[in-house]
């Protein structure tokens, strides 16, 4: 193409000698990060933030270090439900992101937010952009795993995180009373699309513990979502109970001490084929 800088990040020319790796962005100078995987949903409510703060929780007992980067800018739960109120500091080198107690190194827009209860009332592009400052202008320090709470859907912002930030993988959230099926198609063929492996799907709400005799009930029907994962080759597959201990250490920020990690073992077979 006649006047070509070769800088594929600020054009749209759709042209042969397009590299779609060339979209990718470099993170902080001083970052160190050896695993990232984002967590996406179809829609908000299934708890992708649940899932993401699971699974981090699980690295981080692992002996992991592990961080979280929030890309649901504008329905940010990750610091709530870690207990982090601190706002995060500048150094004369980048933004430092606020540790949780664990040790968990977290970037989330209320850690930035003078309020947490102030919305973010931005266009698409400002928030993509904000996205892309927490992985290029903050110092994630020796990560080990990166977990990546994506905002639900296929907006702008995945589009942005999956074209620039290489991700080892994706995640996928529902629950039993989402359309699962069209959902999950939408979510892998956007992950097929851009070469990223799904890792895993978890169905979340999927079933509640008699608290008598212990036995499961499905209280949405049966679940399809083996079938599912069957059907389109995701290897591993989780299922959440709807638990008030989970909705109560999520709500007063203690999700990392949660002793009843659901994802745990999911977590374990997901990193062993990270390796
Ligand atoms: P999303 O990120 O998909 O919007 P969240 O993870 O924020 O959803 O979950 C929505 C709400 O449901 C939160 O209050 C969360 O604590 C609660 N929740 C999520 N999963 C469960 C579960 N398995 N059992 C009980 N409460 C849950």
């Amino acid at each position: 193409m006649a006047g070509c800088s070769h800088d594929c990040s600020s054009c749209s020319e759709n042209c042969s000698s397009r590299d779609s790796k060339s979209l990718l962005k470099k993170p902080h100078e001083l970052s160190d990060i050896k695993k990232i995987i984002a967590v996406v949903s179809g829609k908000g409510g299934v708890g992708k933030s649940m899932t993401c703060a699971l699974m981090a929780a699980a690295a981080q007992n692992k002996g992991k270090v592990t961080a979280i980067m929030d890309a649901d800018i504008t329905g940010p739960s990750i610091p709530r439900m870690f207990g982090v109120t601190e706002r995060a500091q500048g150094s004369e080198n980048g933004i430092l992101p606020v540790v949780s107690d664990g040790g968990i190194q977290v970037m989330s827009m209320n850690v930035l937010l003078e309020n947490e209860a102030e919305p973010v009332v931005w266009r698409g592009s400002l928030i993509s952009g904000t996205v892309m400052q927490f992985w290029t202008d903050v110092i994630w320090t020796g990560v080990d795993y990166m977990f990546i709470d994506m905002p639900p859907g296929t907006g702008d912002v995945p589009l942005t995180v999956f074209q620039s930030i290489p991700l080892d993988g994706i995640v996928i959230v529902t629950s039993p009373q989402d359309l699962v099926g069209m959902i999950v198609q939408k979510a892998v063929n956007m992950a097929n699309m851009m070469n990223i492996p799904v890792l895993g799907i978890v169905e979340n709400m999927s079933y509640i513990k008699c608290p008598d005799c212990g036995r499961k009930i499905s209280v949405f029907g049966e679940s399809g979502v083996d079938a599912l994962a069957l059907e389109y080759g995701i290897p591993n597959v989780a299922k959440i109970p709807i638990d008030s201990e989970l909705t109560k250490a999520a709500d007063t920020g203690n999700i990392e001490n949660f002793q009843n990690n659901y994802l745990s073992d999911f977590f374990d077979k997901i990193s062993k084929k990270l390796k």
